[in-house]
């Protein structure tokens, strides 16, 4: 079980820089955040899937996930996926909570006081369009 051990070091790691990062409150302000927006889009994908009009910002969702040529009830459905993997990154204590993902820096607590599943930085995002 030596691959184990290998396997545990990271992740130690990745929690003591976490709480580095963030103090309980903060955390537990962005979990907040995060179970409301999953709420809701849980709740406009239902209205989605109910055949209910339903209009949604295409510019608030997401890069990772997004495909063109998606239905809005397939958009709905990865950014479901998305905040619900962010909720679990911050409830692992993992360090990529709060990155971007394709640079790695820090988004920083402003960004993430306001939209705590963001996982790109302003300059990859534009990138990415
Ligand atoms: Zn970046």
């Amino acid at each position: 079980m030596i691959g184990f051990e290998d396997c545990s070091l990271p992740s130690s790691i990745g929690i003591c820089i976490m709480a580095l990062r963030f103090d309980e409150q903060t955390r537990a302000h962005y979990r907040a955040g995060i179970l409301r927006k999953g709420k809701q889009i849980a709740e406009a994908l239902a209205d989605v899937l109910a055949g209910k009009e339903r209009r949604i910002q295409l510019r608030e969702l997401p890069a990772s996930g997004q495909k063109p040529g998606m239905r809005l009830e397939e958009r709905l459905r990865a950014y479901l996926d998305h905040v619900e993997a962010c909720r679990a990154l911050l409830d692992a204590s993992d360090d990529r909570f709060g990155r971007c993902r394709r640079c790695g820096v820090d988004l920083g607590e402003l960004a993430l006081a306001e939209m705590p599943w963001a996982d790109r930085c302003p300059d990859c995002a534009a990138e990415l369009g």
